[in-house]
This record gives C-alpha cells, sequence and structure tokens, in this order.
C-alpha cells in the first residue's frame, strides 16, 4: 500500500491473475511471484496467480483492444445490454435504440435509481513482458473508468501499435456529504510510459507478438 504525495489518497494493491493453463500459472508465478493454486470457479480460470505485482506492462493493440458494454440483468424490460444507444441483448431488440440517456451523469443516475445499466468496460492485452503468453483481459465495472474511456482511446490512437501501457489499480476513497467514507478501486492505464521494458520488448521478434494464442486468461484485482 502506498500514498501518493500532494494528491488524492492512493493504494496500490497486487495483480491476481487467473488462467485455466497451468504452463501459463506456472510462468505467470515466476515472472511476477506468487504461487499458483486452484479455487473454486464455475468458468474456465480455475487457476489464480495472487502476483507480486501492482504494476504490470502491457501491450494494447489501439482502440480494438478496448470495449464498453451497458448491463441491467433481470428479466423482461429489466433486462437491458446496450453500447449506450442501442440494444446489444436481448437478440430480438438488437440494433434498435434502447432509450439510455446521452450523458454518462443521467445515465449514472438511471442506474442509481434501477431504472438504467451500469457499464462493464473489457481491456484486452498482452502481457509486454510474455507477449508468447497470448491475450488476457480486464474486466471493469467502474464508472470512473468508462468515463475515462474516451481519453484512453485518444491515447491509443496517438500512440505506436501496439502501444506500451502500464496497469495499476488505484483505490479512491472519500467521504460523502453525509459523513459516510466510501472507497472504491479502478483500473488506471498509463499509456507509454515505461522506456526500459518498450526497449525490452522491441528486441523480441515481432512474430512472437503477433498472433496471440487462443487461450484466454483474466487479470485481476
Ligand atoms: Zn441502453
Amino acid at each position: 500500500m502506498a500514498r501518493q504525495r500532494g494528491g488524492s489518497p492512493t493504494a496500490l494493491s497486487t495483480w491476481r491473475i487467473t488462467t485455466g493453463d497451468h504452463a501459463v500459472a506456472d510462468t505467470l508465478a515466476s515472472s511476477y511471484g506468487g504461487i499458483p493454486h486452484l479455487w473454486e470457479t464455475n468458468g474456465g480460470h480455475s487457476i489464480e496467480v495472487l502476483t507480486r505485482r501492482d504494476r504490470v506492462p502491457v501491450l494494447l493493440d489501439g482502440e480494438a483492444s478496448i470495449s464498453l458494454r451497458m448491463l441491467m440483468r433481470g428479466t423482461g424490460e429489466a433486462f437491458h445490454v446496450c453500447d449506450g444507444t442501442r440494444f446489444l441483448e436481448p437478440a430480438a431488440a438488437r440494433g434498435s435504440v434502447c432509450g439510455c440517456p446521452a450523458g454518462l451523469a443521467d445515465r449514472k443516475a438511471a442506474a442509481k435509481a434501477g431504472r438504467g445499466p451500469t457499464p462493464e468496460a473489457r481491456l484486452r492485452f498482452r502481457l509486454a513482458d510474455l507477449p508468447e503468453l497470448g491475450a488476457f483481459s480486464l474486466t471493469s465495472t467502474s464508472w470512473d473508468f468508462a468515463e475515462e474511456l474516451p481519453t484512453l482511446v485518444g491515447a491509443l490512437n496517438a500512440a505506436d501499435t501496439p502501444a506500451l501501457c502500464v496497469l495499476q489499480y488505484e483505490l479512491v476513497e472519500f467521504a460523502t456529504l453525509s459523513g459516510i467514507d466510501v472507497s472504491y478501486r479502478k483500473p488506471v492505464v498509463e499509456v507509454g510510459r515505461c522506456a526500459s521494458v518498450a526497449a525490452r520488448s522491441r528486441t523480441r521478434p515481432r512474430a512472437d507478438r503477433a498472433v496471440p494464442r487462443p487461450r484466454d486468461a483474466q487479470l485481476q484485482w
């Protein structure tokens, strides 16, 4: 845990990575620390590695590596999956206007009142130190992160492809007007701030990084 000087309080946490592949888990553990072990899950990622890393250099393939959808689970009209403007699901409504407000603040208000969906952002990336392991993903339901995505897209469009970035989780803590302490975490993506890793990854053969293997692992806090 660390605190930023002069800014808002920030705590860093180490990354937890899940995968269904024992060889991938072993490689992650030897590079990032931690011991692979099995954990209870219904999904395919049955091995987790609690790494010792709070910052992970990653490679993002531009705008295509980011997706955002809005979700409200439930039955009937309460089931709503959209891109903010048009339905993605249910399948019968796909492509039709979903009625969500245009602004994020209004969408947030609707969600808070139980009348609208909440964001689910997904990043797909490769690990800059281990690109041969293929694609990883990170899913976030943070409104702050959703709000910052256009800025991230802009930064990625201005950067090389793949863009070398650093992933970390930031703890945001504040007190509400009524005095209640609130804290939550959001992922933070720094674009192009790790020259030493950039230099190292440039020396790798390009073919190494070109085709991610079809297995997918999940990076989570
Ligand atoms: Zn919608």
